[in-house]
């Protein structure tokens, strides 16, 4: 609530909105008690008094009455059928829009069609139609505006529960034997009530000026009870000469209206999630930077991270997710980096080429070195140019970075062209070829794909095809194949061995999978809780694990073959970031952790390559 209340007052626009509406409601809910001139009371030889005379600070009307006292007596009234209009539309079109999208086929075609019927009429026709059905009268008035709002909340409503109703928790919900009153109302409903408070907030302005216009025509208020658009219709005939009884209400309108839109824009950036992560706290282009001492030296391998630490400032907490890791990779070596899920893997991954998000995200030491360049420190453009051209991404979920809407060749031109001056038929060709080297069968037609007719597998490979596009010199991929199958895992390690063979490419391999490291990778280090515990030649690792953590995950691969063997896990559950002990930070599941374990930090010790982060290792490094 609080950070809500932040994100709308950051906005000034939006705080000025609220102070004025504030003041305006406190006004009108006081009125009552105000000591002022009864508002109906008319006086015919004060007719017309201008304003600040005695007695009538704004002056009085035609019949002689207190326009301060009509002022805010109309305000109260204007504010209240107009909300109270805005809640109707906005609950009864929220209802309908949600039965519609949600139960869908025949029930969401009668109703929208219905919907669209009242939406074909212009708005004040109908609303004209309705009162003059009804009769004159501020209720009617009030039922009359509510109900030509209504398919606005409908159409909107509708159209965001369909696209939430076909999502997988709503599945979930139904698959668990969730009735759908339940279902909508737990599931459904909270994920819509910002777009209906989004929608109301943007449109109660609208709908006091609705109710206004009405009572302007003489068929919301009746005489003698005073609203604004009733106070604007009396003092029309007397614009020219007495202008100030139109004014008085007219500033008033303009004021209501001004304050609430503004406000409403403010709700609507705040609570709009979209909006939150992008408009208002727009990660940057780049991580945040913020080294403090000297930066470690460059070392001439291709792709070089020198001792990086990556952290997430959230309010008062850090996570450092990233603790001081140092890995390199020369060209055509395969770099494999394990860990179990929350170990900091990704995130030196993403940090390498700034990719993690800023806020919360910040690099706070450390420098990461292609071909003798520091990247971490290096300008936005330089970091443009290389993304996905000389250092490219492959990620875990091929669904995601995929475009749901572009075929597969549009995405691929449009990598290839983000790097490159190529005409267009020209990136199809090399985007076929690409599809043709990922070993997708028919390529010439699978171009023309979307990312939904393919399956898993093939997806995946037009996420390497993309990697691929510009020919880069370094490869990350994170996790690429844990999607898979492991036949089709199989193949994609095939393929990117192949890559590295042909075109001399260096990969960073991630992955919590020791099997997989073994088959693709000549080197592996082990990653715990954001550092380094063990490093080496992957054979080397593998036939003689020196931290006791390597040994662990080694030991829960299952291997074929090998007859009926209880599957080792490690027992326990890697530690927080924000709360890290000091010295070993696996020392609370290691069977072997002393005292000494946990009295200070641990250096990486061995001989190169070999390395290990352990007072008691299980073998000699
Ligand atoms: P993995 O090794 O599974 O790829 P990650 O690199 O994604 O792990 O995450 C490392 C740590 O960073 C985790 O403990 C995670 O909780 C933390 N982390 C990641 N993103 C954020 C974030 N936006 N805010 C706070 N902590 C984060
Ligand atoms: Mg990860």
């Amino acid at each position: 609530m609080t950070l809500f209340l932040n994100l709308v007052f950051r906005n000034r626009l939006a705080a000025m909105g609220a102070v004025v509406i504030t003041a305006i409601l406190l006004l009108a809910l006081l009125t009552p008690i105000l000591p002022m001139h009864d508002p109906d009371v008319t006086a015919t030889a004060d007719r017309f008094k201008r304003p600040f005379s005695d007695g009538h600070i704004l002056g009085t009307d035609h019949l002689g009455r207190d326009l301060l006292s009509r002022l805010l007596h109309g305000t109260r009234l204007s504010l209240a059928v107009g909300i109270a209009a805005a809640l109707i539309a906005a609950a009864t079109g929220a209802t309908i829009g949600i039965v519609a999208g949600y139960f869908g086929g025949r029930i969401d075609n009668v109703i929208m069609r219905v919907v669209d019927m009242l939406m074909a009429f212009p708005y004040i026709l109908l609303a004209l139609a309705i009162v003059a059905a009804l009769g004159p009268g501020l209720m009617n008035a009030l039922i009359a505006v509510a109900a030509v709002n209504v398919p606005f909340f409908a159409r909107n409503i509708r159209g965001i529960t369909v696209g939430l109703a076909g999502r997988e928790f709503i599945e979930a919900a139904t698959l668990a034997g969730m009735g759908h009153t339940k279902i909508i109302l737990t599931e459904l409903l909270p994920n819509v009530l910002p777009v209906i408070v989004i929608a109301m907030s943007t449109t109660v302005g609208w709908m006091i000026l609705e109710t206004a216009g009405l009572s302007f025509l003489g068929l919301g208020s009746q005489p003698p009870q005073a609203d604004l658009g009733s106070m604007l219709g009396e003092a029309r005939s007397a614009m020219i000469s007495h202008p100030h009884t139109s004014v008085v209400p007219g500033i008033m309108i303009f004021l209501i209206v001004m304050s609430i839109n503004l406000l409403g824009d403010g709700v609507r950036d705040a609570l709009d999630p979209r909006l939150r992560s992008g408009a208002l706290s727009r990660p940057r282009a780049t991580t945040l930077v913020d080294r403090k001492g000297p930066l470690p030296a460059p070392t001439n391998d291709l792709l070089s991270i020198r001792d990086l630490e990556t952290q997430f400032h959230v309010g008062a907490r850090t996570y450092k997710a990233v603790g001081g890791v140092s890995l390199a990779v020369k060209p055509g070596e395969c770099l494999g980096v394990i860990g179990e899920s929350g170990s900091g893997k990704s995130v030196t991954a993403l940090s390498v080429m700034g990719l993690v998000a800023s806020p919360p995200g910040v690099i706070t030491s450390g420098a990461v070195y292609f071909q003798g360049e520091d990247l971490i420190g290096a300008a936005y453009e330089t970091l443009r140019k290389k993304r996905g051209d000389r250092v490219a991404y492959i990620f875990q979920d091929p669904l995601s970075t995929l475009h749901p809407l572009y075929r597969v060749g549009h995405q691929l031109a449009e990598a290839i062209q983000s790097h490159q001056k190529v005409p267009n038929h020209k990136a199809r060709a090399r985007a076929i070829q690409l599809l043709k080297d990922v070993r997708i069968p028919n390529a010439d037609s699978r171009i023309d794909d979307y990312p939904h007719e393919m399956s898993g597998g093939m997806r995946q490979r037009v996420g390497i095809a993309m990697a691929l596009a510009n020919d880069p010199d370094v490869i990350i991929a994170d996790e690429p194949t844990t999607a898979l199958d492991v036949t089709v895992q199989a193949q994609i390690l095939s393929l990117l061995n192949d890559l590295r063979r042909d075109r001399g490419l260096a990969i960073i391999f991630i992955t919590h999978d020791f099997g997989v490291i073994a088959q693709l990778c000549d080197r592996v280090a082990v990653m715990y809780a954001g550092r380094i515990v063990e490093e080496g030649p992957t054979q080397a690792v593998l036939d003689a694990p020196a931290h006791p953590y390597t040994k662990h995950l080694i030991a829960c691969v299952p291997e074929l073959g090998q007859g009926r063997r209880v599957l080792a896990t490690i027992p326990g559950l890697p530690p927080m970031v924000d709360d890290l002990p000091l010295g070993c930070a696996f020392a609370p599941r290691c069977y072997k952790a002393q005292d000494k374990c946990r009295e200070r930090e641990i250096q990486l010790l061995g001989t190169k390559p070999r390395a290990v982060r352990c007072l008691f290792p299980e073998e000699p490094v």
